[in-house]
Protein backbone atom coordinates (compact mmCIF):
# COMPACT_ATOMS: atom_id res chain seq x y z
CA UNK A 1 0.00 0.00 0.00
CA UNK A 2 1.32 3.29 -0.87
CA UNK A 3 -0.89 5.70 1.24
CA UNK A 4 1.28 7.65 3.82
CA UNK A 5 -0.08 6.57 7.57
CA UNK A 6 -0.97 9.75 8.05
CA UNK A 7 -3.37 9.54 5.42
CA UNK A 8 -4.47 5.72 6.63
CA UNK A 9 -5.17 6.96 10.03
CA UNK A 10 -7.62 10.08 8.80
CA UNK A 11 -9.34 7.43 6.11
CA UNK A 12 -12.86 7.62 6.58
CA UNK A 13 -13.05 10.02 9.52
CA UNK A 14 -11.55 13.22 7.38
CA UNK A 15 -10.69 11.66 4.11
CA UNK A 16 -12.71 10.15 1.74
CA UNK A 17 -13.35 8.67 -1.36
CA UNK A 18 -14.66 11.40 -3.52
CA UNK A 19 -17.59 9.04 -4.82
CA UNK A 20 -18.82 8.77 -1.27
CA UNK A 21 -18.76 12.23 0.19
CA UNK A 22 -20.62 11.97 3.29
CA UNK A 23 -22.51 14.74 4.86
CA UNK A 24 -19.69 14.85 7.58
CA UNK A 25 -17.19 15.95 4.69
CA UNK A 26 -18.65 19.35 4.15
CA UNK A 27 -18.20 19.74 8.12
CA UNK A 28 -14.36 19.64 7.87
CA UNK A 29 -12.32 22.04 6.77
CA UNK A 30 -8.43 21.04 6.49
CA UNK A 31 -6.25 24.34 4.98
CA UNK A 32 -6.13 27.00 7.53
CA UNK A 33 -3.76 29.72 7.78
CA UNK A 34 -3.10 32.31 10.71
CA UNK A 35 -1.24 35.32 11.31
CA UNK A 36 1.65 33.01 11.99
CA UNK A 37 2.59 33.47 8.58
CA UNK A 38 0.07 35.14 6.14
CA UNK A 39 -3.16 35.13 7.73
CA UNK A 40 -4.53 37.93 9.31
CA UNK A 41 -6.55 35.97 12.33
CA UNK A 42 -5.35 33.97 15.11
CA UNK A 43 -5.62 30.70 16.48
CA UNK A 44 -8.19 31.44 18.50
CA UNK A 45 -10.49 33.64 16.20
CA UNK A 46 -10.14 30.51 13.27
CA UNK A 47 -11.22 28.09 15.90
CA UNK A 48 -14.31 30.32 17.07
CA UNK A 49 -15.32 30.88 13.14
CA UNK A 50 -15.12 26.71 12.84
CA UNK A 51 -17.44 26.29 16.01
CA UNK A 52 -20.12 29.15 14.62
CA UNK A 53 -19.60 27.27 11.67
CA UNK A 54 -21.03 24.05 12.51
CA UNK A 55 -17.37 22.34 11.94
CA UNK A 56 -16.71 19.14 13.35
CA UNK A 57 -12.73 18.98 12.24
CA UNK A 58 -9.97 21.12 11.26
CA UNK A 59 -6.67 21.66 10.07
CA UNK A 60 -4.00 24.30 10.55
CA UNK A 61 -1.61 23.78 7.67
CA UNK A 62 0.67 26.79 8.32
CA UNK A 63 3.18 27.16 5.56
CA UNK A 64 6.64 26.05 6.75
CA UNK A 65 10.08 26.81 5.40
CA UNK A 66 13.22 24.63 6.37
CA UNK A 67 14.40 26.29 9.54
CA UNK A 68 11.09 27.68 10.87
CA UNK A 69 11.47 28.18 14.44
CA UNK A 70 7.82 28.66 15.51
CA UNK A 71 6.18 25.72 14.84
CA UNK A 72 6.52 23.97 19.18
CA UNK A 73 4.82 28.02 20.41
CA UNK A 74 1.84 27.17 17.56
CA UNK A 75 1.55 23.60 18.84
CA UNK A 76 1.60 24.91 22.00
CA UNK A 77 -1.31 27.41 21.27
CA UNK A 78 -3.43 25.36 19.11
CA UNK A 79 -2.96 22.20 21.88
CA UNK A 80 -4.15 24.91 24.38
CA UNK A 81 -6.85 26.74 22.78
CA UNK A 82 -8.40 23.64 21.39
CA UNK A 83 -8.88 22.02 24.73
CA UNK A 84 -11.44 24.94 25.44
CA UNK A 85 -13.42 23.53 22.54
CA UNK A 86 -13.77 19.96 23.21
CA UNK A 87 -16.67 19.96 20.30
CA UNK A 88 -14.31 20.39 16.95
CA UNK A 89 -11.45 18.11 16.13
CA UNK A 90 -8.20 20.00 15.44
CA UNK A 91 -5.28 19.00 13.82
CA UNK A 92 -1.94 20.61 12.96
CA UNK A 93 -0.53 20.13 9.96
CA UNK A 94 1.61 22.06 7.23
CA UNK A 95 1.76 23.06 4.24
CA UNK A 96 5.39 22.53 2.51
CA UNK A 97 6.01 23.83 -1.34
CA UNK A 98 7.95 22.09 -3.95
CA UNK A 99 11.00 23.35 -4.06
CA UNK A 100 12.02 22.08 -7.74
CA UNK A 101 10.85 19.85 -10.02
CA UNK A 102 11.98 16.10 -8.42
CA UNK A 103 10.09 15.90 -5.11
CA UNK A 104 12.36 18.42 -2.88
CA UNK A 105 10.27 19.84 -0.34
CA UNK A 106 10.52 22.76 1.87
CA UNK A 107 10.05 21.47 5.49
CA UNK A 108 12.26 20.26 7.83
CA UNK A 109 11.88 16.19 9.31
CA UNK A 110 11.02 17.84 12.56
CA UNK A 111 8.08 19.80 10.91
CA UNK A 112 6.69 16.76 9.26
CA UNK A 113 6.80 14.40 11.82
CA UNK A 114 5.36 16.82 14.20
CA UNK A 115 2.51 17.43 11.84
CA UNK A 116 -0.97 15.86 11.44
CA UNK A 117 -1.20 16.15 7.85
CA UNK A 118 1.24 17.23 5.03
CA UNK A 119 -0.02 19.30 2.17
CA UNK A 120 2.37 19.62 -0.93
CA UNK A 121 2.06 22.78 -2.66
CA UNK A 122 3.10 24.28 -5.71
CA UNK A 123 3.52 28.16 -5.16
CA UNK A 124 6.78 28.71 -7.09
CA UNK A 125 7.89 27.68 -10.43
CA UNK A 126 11.61 26.23 -10.44
CA UNK A 127 14.26 27.62 -12.58
CA UNK A 128 16.03 23.86 -13.01
CA UNK A 129 19.06 25.57 -11.47
CA UNK A 130 18.12 24.84 -7.56
CA UNK A 131 16.35 28.59 -7.60
CA UNK A 132 13.34 29.84 -8.54
CA UNK A 133 12.16 31.63 -11.79
CA UNK A 134 9.53 34.61 -12.47
CA UNK A 135 6.08 33.72 -14.15
CA UNK A 136 6.92 36.72 -15.74
CA UNK A 137 9.72 34.95 -17.60
CA UNK A 138 7.90 31.80 -18.59
CA UNK A 139 5.21 31.23 -21.31
CA UNK A 140 1.82 29.54 -20.48
CA UNK A 141 2.97 26.11 -21.54
CA UNK A 142 6.55 25.61 -20.04
CA UNK A 143 4.61 27.23 -16.57
CA UNK A 144 2.25 24.50 -16.68
CA UNK A 145 4.73 21.85 -17.79
CA UNK A 146 6.68 22.78 -14.62
CA UNK A 147 3.65 23.45 -12.24
CA UNK A 148 2.27 19.32 -13.37
CA UNK A 149 6.44 17.61 -13.06
CA UNK A 150 6.70 19.05 -9.65
CA UNK A 151 3.28 18.11 -8.67
CA UNK A 152 3.62 14.74 -9.78
CA UNK A 153 6.73 14.66 -7.84
CA UNK A 154 4.92 15.77 -4.87
CA UNK A 155 2.54 12.97 -5.42
CA UNK A 156 5.51 10.32 -5.43
CA UNK A 157 7.26 12.19 -2.18
CA UNK A 158 6.76 9.52 0.92
CA UNK A 159 5.72 12.55 3.49
CA UNK A 160 2.88 14.54 0.63
CA UNK A 161 -0.15 12.93 2.36
CA UNK A 162 -2.25 15.96 -0.19
CA UNK A 163 -1.66 17.53 -2.97
CA UNK A 164 -2.87 21.18 -2.49
CA UNK A 165 -4.65 23.37 -4.82
CA UNK A 166 -3.93 21.50 -8.03
CA UNK A 167 -2.76 23.98 -11.21
CA UNK A 168 -3.83 26.94 -9.00
CA UNK A 169 -0.79 28.94 -9.88
CA UNK A 170 -1.01 28.65 -12.93
CA UNK A 171 -4.49 29.40 -13.27
CA UNK A 172 -3.76 32.02 -11.59
CA UNK A 173 -0.72 33.55 -13.55
CA UNK A 174 -1.60 32.37 -16.97
CA UNK A 175 -5.48 32.14 -16.61
CA UNK A 176 -5.35 28.37 -17.00
CA UNK A 177 -3.61 25.06 -16.50
CA UNK A 178 -4.75 22.34 -19.13
CA UNK A 179 -7.62 19.65 -17.67
CA UNK A 180 -5.86 16.92 -19.01
CA UNK A 181 -2.35 17.67 -16.95
CA UNK A 182 -5.12 17.71 -13.87
CA UNK A 183 -6.67 14.49 -14.80
CA UNK A 184 -3.48 12.93 -14.96
CA UNK A 185 -2.34 14.64 -11.81
CA UNK A 186 -5.93 12.51 -10.07
CA UNK A 187 -4.78 9.97 -11.44
CA UNK A 188 -1.77 9.46 -9.93
CA UNK A 189 -2.86 10.84 -6.68
CA UNK A 190 -4.93 7.29 -7.12
CA UNK A 191 -2.17 5.43 -7.99
CA UNK A 192 -0.17 6.81 -5.06
CA UNK A 193 -3.09 6.47 -2.13
CA UNK A 194 -2.73 10.26 -2.12
CA UNK A 195 -5.47 12.70 -1.92
CA UNK A 196 -6.29 15.59 -3.87
CA UNK A 197 -7.02 18.91 -2.09
CA UNK A 198 -10.69 20.93 -3.37
CA UNK A 199 -9.73 24.56 -2.62
CA UNK A 200 -11.92 27.12 -1.55
CA UNK A 201 -9.24 29.82 -2.53
CA UNK A 202 -8.10 29.09 -5.82
CA UNK A 203 -11.18 27.25 -7.76
CA UNK A 204 -13.98 29.01 -8.92
CA UNK A 205 -17.29 26.91 -9.37
CA UNK A 206 -16.52 25.76 -12.83
CA UNK A 207 -13.10 24.41 -12.07
CA UNK A 208 -14.03 23.02 -8.72
CA UNK A 209 -16.53 21.14 -10.51
CA UNK A 210 -14.15 19.93 -13.09
CA UNK A 211 -12.03 18.79 -10.24
CA UNK A 212 -14.48 17.27 -8.41
CA UNK A 213 -15.88 15.01 -11.72
CA UNK A 214 -12.77 13.92 -12.44
CA UNK A 215 -11.98 12.73 -8.65
CA UNK A 216 -15.00 10.53 -8.79
CA UNK A 217 -14.23 9.19 -12.11
CA UNK A 218 -11.00 8.02 -10.30
CA UNK A 219 -12.62 7.63 -7.00
CA UNK A 220 -9.45 9.53 -5.12
CA UNK A 221 -9.32 10.25 -1.56
CA UNK A 222 -10.22 14.08 -1.59
CA UNK A 223 -9.75 16.66 1.20
CA UNK A 224 -11.56 20.40 1.83
CA UNK A 225 -9.66 22.70 2.39
CA UNK A 226 -10.92 26.83 2.42
CA UNK A 227 -7.29 28.04 2.40
CA UNK A 228 -8.88 30.36 4.61
CA UNK A 229 -6.54 33.36 5.66
CA UNK A 230 -9.44 34.62 7.66
CA UNK A 231 -11.77 33.59 9.94
CA UNK A 232 -14.49 35.09 7.83
CA UNK A 233 -13.25 32.09 5.17
CA UNK A 234 -13.57 28.91 7.55
CA UNK A 235 -15.80 25.98 6.61
CA UNK A 236 -16.56 28.41 2.93
CA UNK A 237 -15.20 25.04 0.73
CA UNK A 238 -17.82 23.24 2.24
CA UNK A 239 -20.35 25.16 1.04
CA UNK A 240 -18.95 25.64 -2.16
CA UNK A 241 -18.82 22.06 -2.81
CA UNK A 242 -21.98 21.10 -1.63
CA UNK A 243 -23.40 23.84 -4.72
CA UNK A 244 -21.22 22.30 -7.19
CA UNK A 245 -22.62 18.72 -5.92
CA UNK A 246 -25.77 19.62 -6.31
CA UNK A 247 -25.78 21.47 -10.11
CA UNK A 248 -23.88 17.99 -10.85
CA UNK A 249 -27.25 16.51 -9.41
ZN1 LIG B 1 -0.86 26.94 -1.11
ZN1 LIG C 1 -2.50 27.55 1.96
Amino acid sequence: MLATQRLERLAGELVFQAMSLPDEEYLTDLHLHTDYTDGRSGVAAMLDAAVAAGLRAVAFTEHVRRGVAWLPTFHAEVRRERATRPGLRVLVGIEAKALDLYGGLDADEEAIASADLVLGAFHNYPDGLGGFVSPRELDATTAAKREYEASWALLEHAEVDVLAHPGALTRKKFGSFPDELTRQLVRKAGRQGRAIELNGEYADADALAALLRWCREEDVWVTLGSNAHHADEVGRIGRMVKEVLAHAG
